[in-house]
C-alpha cells in the first residue's frame, strides 16, 4: 500500500512542478509581449511629440511606461529564477549560465559560487551575534519562528 501511495504522491508532485513551470514560462512570454507593446508605445509617444513640435519633456512623457517595463522585467527575472529552482539549477553570478544548484564552481566560466544566504540564515546570524539576555530569549525564539514561516512562504 505504502509503495503505491508514495508513487502517487511522487507523480502528483512531478505534475505540480511541470504545471508550475509551464505557468511561469507563460508569464515570462506574456510579460515579454507587454514589454514589446510598451516599447512601441514609447516610440509612438516620442514621434508624436516630434510631430506636434511641442516642447514636452520626453522624460515625463514616457516615465510611466519605463516604470512599467522595470516592473515587468523584474517579474520575468523572478519567474526565471523560480524555474531554475524548480529544476534544481541556479544561475552563475558572473556569466549567468545555468548550473547545478549545488555546484561550487561554474561549469562554464569557472567562477566560484558563493551561496546567497536566505532571509532565515541572515536573521539567525544576526540573532547569534547580538547579545540576547536570557529574559529576551523567548522573544528571539518567536521572531525566529516568524521568520521561518515567512521564509517557507517564499
Ligand atoms: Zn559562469
Amino acid at each position: 500500500m505504502g509503495f503505491f501511495n508514495d508513487l502517487g504522491k511522487k507523480t502528483s508532485e512531478t505534475t505540480n512542478k511541470i504545471a508550475r513551470e509551464a505557468k511561469l514560462k507563460m508569464k515570462v512570454t506574456e510579460n515579454k509581449g507587454k514589454i514589446k507593446d510598451l516599447y512601441e508605445e514609447i516610440g509612438r509617444k516620442v514621434y508624436e511629440n516630434h510631430v506636434r513640435e511641442e516642447n514636452i519633456d520626453i522624460k515625463d512623457l514616457i516615465n510611466d511606461d519605463c516604470s512599467k517595463i522595470d516592473m515587468l522585467s523584474k517579474e520575468i527575472e523572478d519567474s526565471r529564477k523560480e524555474i531554475l529552482i524548480l529544476n534544481n539549477k541556479k544561475m552563475c553570478k558572473k556569466c549567468f549560465a545555468e548550473i547545478e544548484k549545488d555546484a561550487m564552481f561554474c561549469s562554464k566560466c569557472g567562477e566560484k559560487q558563493t551561496e546567497e544566504k536566505t532571509v532565515l540564515e541572515k536573521a539567525e546570524e544576526k540573532l547569534e551575534k547580538s547579545d540576547i539576555s536570557p529574559e529576551n530569549e523567548k522573544e528571539a525564539e518567536i521572531v525566529k519562528e516568524e521568520l521561518e514561516q515567512k521564509n517557507n512562504e517564499q
